[in-house]
């Protein structure tokens, strides 16, 4: 469901820049918007209240910030899988690959053995929706780790990018806080 609060915010700060990138560095992921992070996070708990929540798993760096306000209001821990270009971490650890949508370059993803297992019911967090390279890369850890998977909370979904249909398609539920329909740089944005 739509936060008012976050597409206003992006209507008017959001920079959209070649190449389907929009650049929100000025509250989301450069400069934190820390009160703006907190009405998301109350929201993904509206949302998830009920579920069984008792872990959030996101991907750095980018989803750090948000996930930790988020983990405010759901009174759980959160792991946040660490990229790695290093092939032979010693340790005990889950493993995949996500190709990067902002650099295309391809990168490992880990989370230590102990901070994911079959007793966690996991809200996976992430700042953008485009692809859907990260949130699989969460995905395949959470498989990995025997957990079960709640649902997404996604700041921004572009909606006309294929991440939003390929994981839902997974059965998986993915609650954006603003779905974004088309933007341009003469236009701007509109939401869906
Ligand atoms: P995906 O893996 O779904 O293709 O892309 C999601 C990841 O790429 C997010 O973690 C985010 O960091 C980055 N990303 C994707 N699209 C955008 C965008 O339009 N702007 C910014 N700032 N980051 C994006």
């Amino acid at each position: 469901m739509a936060l008012r609060l976050l597409e206003e915010r992006i209507r008017r700060d959001g920079v959209v820049r070649e190449g389907d990138v929009l650049k929100v560095d000025s509250f989301l992921n450069h400069q934190l918007d820390v009160e703006l992070f907190e009405a998301m996070g109350r929201e993904w708990k509206r949302l998830f209240d009920g579920c069984g929540v008792n872990k959030i798993l996101t991907i750095e760096a980018s989803g750090i910030g948000l996930a930790c306000i988020a983990a405010q209001s759901f009174h759980c821990p959160v792991v946040f899988a660490k990229k790695t270009e290093t092939k032979n971490i010693a340790g005990d650890v889950y493993r995949t690959q996500v190709r990067s949508f902002t650099h295309g370059r391809v990168y490992d993803v880990i989370v230590s053995k102990r901070f994911l297992g079959p007793e966690d019911r996991l809200l996976l967090i992430d700042d953008f929706l485009a692809n859907g390279a990260a949130l699989s890369g969460l995905l395949d850890l959470a498989m990995l780790a025997g957990a079960q998977v709640a649902g997404a909370g996604i700041a921004i979904e572009k909606a006309w990018q294929p991440g939003g249909e390929l994981i839902r398609s997974r059965g998986v539920r993915v609650e954006s806080l603003a779905r974004i329909r088309s933007m341009s740089e003469e236009t701007g944005v509109e939401f869906c």
